[in-house]
C-alpha cells in the first residue's frame, strides 16, 4: 500500500517558500489533484519517492532520459568533468566536439548555438528568423508549446493548457499581436493566415510531432505542406525539436519524417538531464547571429562544461546505437497494443497516439488530431486513471496534455506490470 506522508509534509513545507511549492507548474499535480511526489532518486526506468515508494517512470524528466535515469556513462563523465571546474565562460574544445557530433547526426545543421533551455532556443530562433527575413510575425499552432517566452504564450499547450490560462497576465498585446495561431494539422488555416498577412510573416514554428496537447501526430502531407508554404512565401520553417530531437531518430523528426527545416531548436535529450538547449540551421541563416551578425544572443553559462559532457556522452551513445530507436519503437508499440486491448476489455473508448517513443492516451472515442479534439477528451477520467496507476507504482505525466516519454531502460516486464495496473485502474473507474 502506497502512502505519501513524507511527500505531503515536504509539499506543505515547500509551499511556504516556493510559489505553489514547485519550480515548474505542471509538477504541482493541480490538474489531477492530490499531492505531488517528492523524489529521492531514480535509476534506469524507476523512480523512488521520499516515502520509499517505487514507480515505473513514463515521464523521463519530460524527455531527456531516453536511456533511463542515472545512466552510468553520463554520470561518470559529469563527475570527472566537475573536477576541472563547473564553468569557465570561455571557449572549450568540448563545445566544438558536441557541435561536430550534432552536425554529423542531424540534417541541415551547418552551425549550432548552445543555450540553457528549450525556451531560450525557441525564442532565439524566432529572433533570428525575424532578423534574417526582416519580417515580424510568425505562425504557431494551437496547443503547441515552445517555452515560456512572452510571444509563445498564446494558445499554448503544456502547463498553460493544463491550468486553462487563456490570457497570461504580464504578456502585452504588443508582443502577442505578432503571433498568429492556426489549428495543428490544418494547412488551409495556415494558407489563410499567409494570405491575410502577405509579406509580414517571418516563420512558421511547429512541433513536428506535437507533445504538448498530449501526443498528436502530423497528418500525412501537413509538414510537407508547411515546407511548401514557407518556400512560396520566403518564410522560414522552424522545427521545434525540443521533444523530438535525438528521440524520433538520431537525426530527430527531420530525419525520421524526411522533411527539411530551415532552423531547428533542441532541448531535453541534448543535455541528458542537465540544462541545455540549442538552435541550429544552415550557415546562410545562422551567420546572422552575433558575433558573426547583429542578431544578438548570449549566455553566461551557455556551453557549460558539465552540460556539454553530459549531452556529448549521451548523444555519442545514441549515434553508435541506431538499434536503440528500433527497440524503443517496439516497446512503445507493445504498450500501445496492451492499452488498446485492456481498454477494449473494459469497453472504455480510448485513443492512443504514438510515434517512436513518444505517446499518450486520451479518454476519447474520436481521433485526436489537434488541440480542440484533445481538449474534448474526458479529463476527469484521466485524473482518476492517473491516480489509479500512481498507487500501483506507475508514474505518468500528471496531465492529459503531456506526452509520455519511454526510455530504453523499460523492460517488457515493466510494460506488462503497467498494463496490469491499467486493467485494475480501469476496473476502479467503472466501479
Ligand atoms: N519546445 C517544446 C516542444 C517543449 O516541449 C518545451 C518544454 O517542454 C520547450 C520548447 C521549452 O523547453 P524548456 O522547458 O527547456 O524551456
Amino acid at each position: 500500500m502506497y502512502t505519501y506522508e513524507s511527500s505531503k509534509a515536504a509539499f506543505e513545507r515547500a509551499q511556504k517558500s516556493i510559489p505553489g511549492g514547485v519550480n515548474s507548474p505542471v509538477r504541482a499535480f493541480k490538474n489531477v489533484g492530490g499531492i505531488p511526489l517528492f523524489l529521492e532518486k531514480a535509476e534506469g526506468a524507476y523512480l523512488y519517492d521520499i516515502d520509499g515508494n517505487k514507480y515505473v517512470d513514463f515521464v523521463g524528466s519530460w524527455g531527456p532520459m531516453i536511456l533511463g535515469h542515472a545512466h552510468r556513462p553520463v554520470i561518470e563523465a559529469i563527475q570527472k568533468k566537475a573536477e576541472k571546474s563547473t564553468s569557465f565562460g570561455a571557449p572549450t574544445e568540448l563545445e566544438t566536439e558536441i557541435a561536430e557530433l550534432i552536425k554529423s547526426m542531424v540534417p541541415n545543421v551547418d552551425l549550432i548555438r548552445m543555450v540553457n533551455s528549450g525556451t531560450e532556443a525557441c525564442m532565439s530562433a524566432i529572433r533570428l528568423a525575424r532578423g534574417y527575413t526582416g519580417k515580424n510575425k510568425f505562425i504557431k499552432f494551437d496547443g503547441c508549446y515552445h517555452g515560456h517566452a512572452d510571444m509563445f504564450l498564446v494558445n499554448a499547450g503544456s502547463g498553460v493548457a493544463t491550468l486553462n490560462i487563456q490570457t497570461v497576465p504580464g504578456v502585452t498585446a504588443g508582443v502577442t499581436n505578432d503571433t498568429l495561431i492556426a489549428p495543428y494539422n490544418d494547412l488551409e488555416a495556415v494558407k489563410k493566415l499567409v494570405a491575410e498577412h502577405k509579406d509580414e510573416i517571418a516563420a512558421i514554428i511547429v512541433e513536428p510531432v506535437a507533445g504538448n496537447m498530449g501526443c498528436v501526430l502530423p497528418k500525412v502531407g501537413f509538414l510537407d505542406g508547411l515546407r511548401a508554404i514557407c518556400d512560396e512565401n520566403k518564410m522560414l520553417l522552424i522545427f521545434d525539436e525540443v521533444m523530438t530531437g535525438f528521440r524520433q531518430s538520431k537525426g530527430g523528426a527531420q530525419a525520421r519524417l524526411n522533411i527539411d527545416a530551415d532552423l531547428m531548436t533542441f532541448g531535453k535529450v541534448i543535455g541528458a538531464g542537465l540544462p541545455v538547449g540549442a538552435f541550429a540551421g544552415k550557415k546562410e541563416i545562422m551567420s546572422h547571429i552575433a558575433p558573426l551578425g547583429n542578431v544578438y544572443q548570449a549566455g553566461t553559462l551557455s556551453g557549460n562544461p558539465l552540460a556539454m559532457i553530459a549531452g556529448f556522452t549521451l548523444l555519442s551513445e545514441l549515434n553508435l546505437h541506431p538499434e536503440y530507436y528500433t527497440e524503443l519503437a517496439e516497446k512503445a508499440a507493445y504498450l500501445k497494443k496492451g492499452i488498446i486491448d485492456v481498454f477494449a476489455k473494459h469497453d472504455e473508448p480510448v485513443q492512443v497516439n504514438q510515434l517512436g517513443s513518444m505517446m499518450s492516451l486520451f479518454f476519447n472515442a474520436a481521433p485526436v488530431t489537434d488541440f480542440a479534439t484533445s481538449a474534448a477528451s474526458d479529463q476527469a477520467k484521466f485524473s482518476k486513471f492517473f491516480h489509479g496507476l500512481l498507487k500501483r507504482g506507475v508514474y505518468l505525466p500528471a496531465s492529459q496534455y503531456e506526452c509520455w516519454f519511454l526510455s530504453n531502460a523499460l523492460t517488457i516486464a515493466d510494460l506488462d506490470f503497467t498494463i496490469k495496473a491499467m486493467d485494475e485502474s480501469l476496473s476502479e473507474l467503472s466501479a
